[in-house]
């Protein structure tokens, strides 16, 4: 479980509505692992998603996030209970956190998973290259392990909410298990739009902004609307913007209510990383563009002068 001052993260309070329906379907009660501080607030959200027991690892060791270590603490409670499926967010975490759980108990994991089927044996449909393929994974070692794809569900509360138990335990930790640990951790600058992978907008830029400067409206637009931004690979091998903001093939995928893709092309690496998008609106100078022909909506013109015209009515209505 991944958690922030906020409590239970976005992506994290997915994957327990995907295990709680995995474990209603196979009569399997779901537990959390929580590594950070048990707030009220993360007791209070894991209670409304039906989550029975929270098992929370004490050991001065564990201040920052190591992904070793935190499997260990994974491991330790998969061991003394009867679990036979261990799952999380398929964030980066989420991702390198399981592979090391599998990797310790020895069984395959499939990441990216957006759906099962059968729950025992467990067959997995994931998302491969890059999210333009599926594939069906079986899973029928003893633990089932694998990573719930971004957006797969929406976060919903359980039908009967419970009083979630917090169980402490000292997790085995070896000194190996934090040789690879966090050890600083530096504040977003202001123009770092928010967390891409679960923002509900995502304003995308790619070659057509221009330069480097010409992303202040984009920005702008993102922030009026509570979103983040996104940008094509082009405009982070240009170094006009940080490579955590790519969407794709080799970035991010995303799949918020709505992607407004605004000077991109559409190449099928960039495609491949925003096509779960609910809806998209392209503007680009360019009709024919791959982007605008697959586009729910789109604008054809200069989206300089767009955006800032799309700021300006934002700005109005807000008042
Ligand atoms: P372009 O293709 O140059 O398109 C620019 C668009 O902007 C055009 O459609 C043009 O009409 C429009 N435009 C220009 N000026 C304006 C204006 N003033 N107003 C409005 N529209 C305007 N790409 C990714 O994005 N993500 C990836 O993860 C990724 N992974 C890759 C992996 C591999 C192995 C490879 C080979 C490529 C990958 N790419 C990826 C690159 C991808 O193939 C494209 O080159 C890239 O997506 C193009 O970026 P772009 O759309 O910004 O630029």
């Amino acid at each position: 479980m991944e958690t922030d001052a906020d409590g239970v993260v976005q992506t994290s309070a997915e994957a327990l509505t995907f295990a709680r329906d995995l474990g209603t379907r196979s009569g399997e009660p779901v537990q959390a692992v929580v590594v950070d501080e048990v707030t009220d607030a993360v007791r209070a959200q894991l209670g409304e998603q039906g989550v029975a027991v929270a098992h929370h690892p004490v050991d001065e060791r564990l201040t920052s996030y190591a992904a070793a270590a935190w499997s260990a603490a994974v491991v330790d409670v998969v061991e003394s209970s009867a679990a036979t499926v261990v799952l999380a967010s398929g964030t980066p975490r989420g991702n390198e956190v399981l592979a090391h759980v599998a990797a310790r108990l020895d069984v395959a994991m499939a990441a990216n998973v957006v759906q099962v089927d059968t729950p025992k044996p467990l067959v997995a449909t994931r998302q491969v290259v890059g999210g333009s393929a599926q594939e069906e994974m079986r899973l029928d070692d003893r633990v089932a392990v694998l990573s719930v794809a971004g957006h797969a569900c929406d976060p919903v509360a359980a039908a009967t909410p419970v009083e979630t138990e917090v169980q402490t335990y000292a997790p085995k930790l070896s000194d190996r298990d934090l040789v690879a640990k966090v050890a600083r951790v530096e504040a977003k600058a202001k123009s770092d739009t928010g967390a891409l992978t679960s923002a509900r907008v995502v304003v995308g830029a790619g070659r057509g902004a221009g330069s480097a400067d010409g992303f202040g409206d984009l920005i702008e637009l993102s922030e009026l609307l509570h979103g983040a931004l996104g940008v094509s690979r082009v405009v982070t091998s240009l170094g006009w913007r940080p490579h955590h903001e790519q969407v794709g093939q080799t970035g991010s995928r995303i799949a918020p209510d709505v992607y407004i893709a605004c000077g991109i092309s559409g190449a099928i690496q960039h495609w491949a990383g925003c096509q779960s998008a609910k809806t998209i609106l392209a503007v680009n100078t360019d009709a024919e563009a791959p982007m605008v022909t697959k586009a729910h909506y789109a604008v054809i013109g200069d989206l300089h002068e767009i955006v800032p015209a799309i700021n300006e009515e934002l700005r109005k209505r807000k008042g």
